[in-house]
């Protein structure tokens, strides 16, 4: 069974066919500058040289045909035709509380999809596109929709419900929704898997730590809470974003730059976190650089986040009344034994204790904790989009 992974952007599309035989991916690639001048792809079949072919795309109805074409193409394609695309799975960003699990798309799908775009208006208005397109240009090949959200409905109310008053939840839909859910799913249940034993067996902490970064109490296999809210900006301090603040931060930096309350929450969005704290660097490997050399900013930046991390950590052990395994996944999480290292310094109350020569390595699962550690601490590297493939062929599969 061949499964086309599509994650649609406003001006972006990526996308997967992954052969579930193996679970191997047949192409990946990208298509870049949706609607802009230079709109072009990048497309890799698997064993072959990437290709880039520069080619209007003034909608994402051309992008999705070239993306076809690709996979289709005599010379470099990797299927004879369409036929060969037995489904297509469709990430898409919120599902509000309407979903708490992946769904086969069809109208009425497509209608409670559309009632959660004010709940994020950046991103499920491009979801859907890529979904109406697709079902215009394979009629009759089953799509399933994957919410970043769905994995999070199982938070108890006084993890997900704000103090605020209640109409802010009952008319306007406020509460914690949390992101990375695909992730936090497909992490938790590979590090049981990777443990030999079953998520309902365990209490996780999975520590995403990208560019954006969240974190998550698995317990038992259900999401009971997480470090992201109502939008991604709460939280961990992350690459540009602020994450946790005082709310009433936001009037008061408004006034003093004489900014509106729009272009205040853009710079807690973009220009904060640790590319705010240094004014510029938000790559790791750049504050790691900087953090070696004794920059000042760099090692702030750093060791606050860091110790929010801990913080986090901390949180969802109690929580969960203790934690079994802690994952690091992502950019960061997966890459940057420094980083991990820091952050279980402040884990020696659980009895965590780190082995520096396995904290060395990358790219893999692997267990950093020593075999005496209370906790087992591992980095599972994520794949959202194989998550989305399997969600894809168990629903289709029925
Ligand atoms: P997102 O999907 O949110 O854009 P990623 O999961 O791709 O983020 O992670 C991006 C982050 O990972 C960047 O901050 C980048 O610097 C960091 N990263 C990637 N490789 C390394 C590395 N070798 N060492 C430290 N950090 C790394």
């Amino acid at each position: 069974m061949n499964i086309l992974v599509i994650n649609c952007g406003s001006s972006s599309l990526k996308f997967q066919l992954i052969d579930m035989t193996n679970e191997s991916v047949a192409a990946k690639g990208l298509c870049e500058r949706i609607g802009i001048d230079g709109s072009r792809i990048v497309y890799s079949p698997a064993g072959k040289d990437k290709i880039t072919i520069e080619s209007p795309m003034p909608t994402h109805t051309e992008a999705i045909k070239l993306v076809l074409d690709c996979l289709t193409d005599k010379e470099n394609g990797v299927i004879d035709s369409l036929a060969a695309i037995n489904a297509v799975g469709h990430r898409v960003v919120h599902g509000g509380e309407k979903f708490a699990d992946s769904i086969i798309i069809n109208d009425e799908v497509i209608k409670v999809v559309e009632e959660c775009n004010e709940l994020a208006p950046l991103h499920n208005p491009a979801n859907l596109i890529g979904i109406n397109v697709c079902r215009e240009l394979m009629p009759g090949v089953p799509m399933v929709a994957v919410f970043d959200t769905a994995f999070h409905q199982t938070m108890p109310p006084k993890a997900y419900l704000y103090g605020l008053p209640i109409k802010a939840y009952k008319e306007y839909k406020i509460r914690r929704y949390g992101f990375h859910g695909t992730s936090h799913k497909f992490v938790s249940k590979e590090i049981a898997n990777y443990l030999g034993k079953k998520p309902e067996d365990l209490r996780t902490i999975v520590c995403h730590l990208g560019n954006g970064a969240s974190i998550c109490a698995v317990d038992h296999g259900k999401s009971v809470d997480t470090s992201m809210g109502f939008t991604p900006l709460a939280g961990l301090v992350m690459g540009t974003r602020s994450g946790d603040i005082d709310p009433a931060i936001v009037e008061y930096y408004a006034n003093k730059e004489g900014l509106t309350l729009a272009e205040t929450i853009n710079v807690l969005n973009k220009k904060s976190g640790m590319d705010g704290l240094t004014g510029g660097k938000s790559d790791f490997r750049d504050l790691e650089a900087g953090y070696n050399e004794g920059d000042e900013a760099c090692v702030n930046a750093i060791e606050i986040f860091c110790y929010n991390v801990a913080r986090f950590v901390g949180a969802y052990v109690a929580a969960m009344n203790g934690v079994d395994a802690i994952a690091f996944t992502a950019g960061i999480g997966e890459n940057s034994g420094f980083v991990r290292g820091k952050v279980c310094e402040y884990l020696g109350y659980l009895g965590i204790t780190i082995d520096p020569e396995e904290n060395a390595k990358r790219g893999e699962n692997l267990t950093i904790s020593t075999p005496d550690s209370k906790v087992k601490v591992c980095v599972i590297p994520t794949n959202e989009e194989l998550m989305i493939a399997r969600d894809t062929k168990a629903l289709v599969e029925g």
